[in-house]
């Protein structure tokens, strides 16, 4: 689809070229003009392991209204992959296409192409320019471009004469309600037809999968594991999702294969070289008080779109490497919330990154086995906590938030004053006793506590009890207060351990 439909303005064959080669170059062998029937399949199901299903969408979707079978009605892949291939196209000077998809984009922008500058291309779309799913950067450019679109328009029928499309007819509709999906729905308005006169008519309303070796009720597939109703076989792009984009096709390719990898217990992980340069957090925070604006793009001007040059260049190496250095690190500090919030009653902290081996207690007959529990990790160097006494629950650390938590309900809640500890329903409280620190935890279900000591960590509920080694979380000590427990994890001690780094610097004295 990518070699023969994304038209050549869009996206170069040697840039195309290049991405085989690398697929190649690991040792990938593709065996081109290979038709896959039912006995193929199953041929393949018999020789590899796993099948991957990335055959695309291929089919158009035919329109199915009167008169559609007229002269100068043309399937939108065929029109692409002909035009791409050097083919005459056979459009006439004023086209009509129907879909507010990528694919109508595409044989929008070819067709401004190919009718010259006498000639006219208008897309007609049942719901608004908002609803359409097309790239919002596609859209622009085929109105920049000049073709016009008509919103909140369907067609009912293909005018023709002596066989030839003449016009097509249409109705107006408005938006009423919403669908399964959440769109809103078109609904015709009685009596609102119309002719938009034209000679050519490209339909792209939507695109089906045209796979004859399995049914479509079996390559039915979770949008999250990508396998299919038949053992070992995944499928993904827009076999899967109906049209769509290449990067979505290439991040469910990648996916598709993480899930086959874990099936098929190949270990494996990707070894990425974090190369960029460890900034402290001063230079973190006067970084992004600067604003670098992206660079901007080499376009073909407006004035000379009528071809098939190439519209965007790609950057040059040294423009990639400015761009990339504009990142904010926002992987590694984000801290918006302490600035939004009016109150300051988001407080960031430093911690140590912490990666521990969890050891979990099972009590049997009043026996302690201590056992590997799970990895306990904390990989950002910056937390949050959030000051009760100060927060008035006004949500704006929520509205500003980028990955949309909630700090104020999400982040640990810690009381500054006892008595507002005594009130609260549930968070932490920070007691300091001569030299002796505990972090206290209070929910509904009870009260939990960490005590750090010289060297170790003493963690305490109503049920138990755990003493820990301060550096390496490795237990001294796990006992069961009550005779009814009989496994004890440690998981939120471990939290608490983080929390505690961060609330033993908050002094307000
Ligand atoms: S909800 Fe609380 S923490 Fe968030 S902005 Fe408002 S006062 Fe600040
Ligand atoms: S809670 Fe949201 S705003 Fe606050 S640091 Fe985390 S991601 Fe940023």
């Amino acid at each position: 689809m990518v070699q023969f439909a994304i038209p050549g303005f869009r996206l170069t064959d040697n840039a195309i070229d290049k991405d085989f080669k690398r697929v190649t170059d690991l040792g990938v062998k593709i065996n081109y003009n290979s038709k896959i029937d039912k006995d193929k399949f199953q041929t393949l199901k018999k020789d590899y392991s796993y099948i991957f299903v990335g055959a695309g969408a291929q089919l158009s979707a035919s329109l199915e209204i009167e008169g559609a079978d007229a002269k100068g009605v043309f399937e939108p892949l065929n029109f692409l992959f002909n035009v791409k291939q050097g083919k005459e196209s056979g459009i006439g000077k004023n086209v009509v296409i129907i879909g507010g998809g990528n694919t109508a984009m595409d044989a929008a922008r070819t067709a401004y192409r190919l009718v010259g500058k006498d000639g006219k291309v208008t897309i007609v779309y049942r719901r608004t320019i908002n609803e359409m799913p097309a790239d919002q950067g596609e859209i622009k450019a085929v109105l920049e471009e000049g073709a016009e679109i008509i919103e909140l328009v369907a067609p009912e029928k293909v005018i023709s004469k002596d066989g030839y499309v003449k016009a097509l007819l249409c109705s107006k509709m408005e938006l009423k309600g919403v669908d399964s999906k959440g769109r809103p729905t078109p609904v015709k308005i009685l009596d609102s037809e119309f002719e938009i006169s034209c000679d050519t008519i490209i339909p792209a309303i939507g695109q089906n999968l045209d796979i004859d070796f399995a049914t479509n009720d079996l390559l039915k597939a979770d949008s999250k594991t990508y396998k299919t109703q038949i053992g070992n076989v995944f499928i993904g792009g827009d076999a899967l999702r109906g049209a769509s984009t290449a990067i979505n096709a290439i991040a469910d390719g990648r996916k598709a294969a993480e899930q086959i990898r874990k099936q098929a217990s190949i270990d494996f992980r990707l070894q990425i070289q974090d190369t960029r340069q460890r900034l402290s957090k001063k230079e973190l925070i006067i970084k992004r008080s600067k604003r670098v604006f992206a660079k901007e793009l080499k376009e073909l001007p407006l004035n000379d779109r009528q071809n098939f040059k190439l519209i965007s260049e790609t950057l040059d190496k040294q423009n990639i490497v400015e761009e990339a250095s504009r990142c904010l690190y926002c992987d590694e500090i984000c801290n918006i919330c302490t600035t939004v919030c009016p109150n300051f009653a988001n407080y960031s902290y430093n911690i140590e990154p912490v990666k521990i081996s969890l050891q979990k207690a099972i009590v049997t007959e009043g026996k302690v086995d201590i056992q590997f529990d799970k990895q306990f990790e904390v990989k950002q160097k910056y937390q949050i906590l959030n000051i009760a006494n100060f927060c008035n629950e006004c949500g704006n650390c929520n509205t500003f938030c980028p990955t949309s938590s909630a700090p104020y309900k999400e982040k640990p809640k810690i009381y500054l004053t006892i008595s507002s500890f005594k009130d609260a329903e549930e968070g932490y409280f920070l007691s300091k006793v001569e030299d002796r620190i505990t972090l206290i935890y209070k929910e509904p279900g009870g009260i939990k506590t960490l005590t750090e000591n010289k060297d170790e960590l003493v963690y305490e509920t109503d049920h138990a009890l755990g003493r820990f080694k301060k550096e390496t979380f490795t237990h001294i000590e796990a006992k069961a207060k009550t005779p009814c427990v009989k496994e004890i994890h440690f998981e939120h001690a471990a939290i608490m351990s983080v929390i505690l780094q961060g609330a033993k610097n908050l002094t307000f004295e």
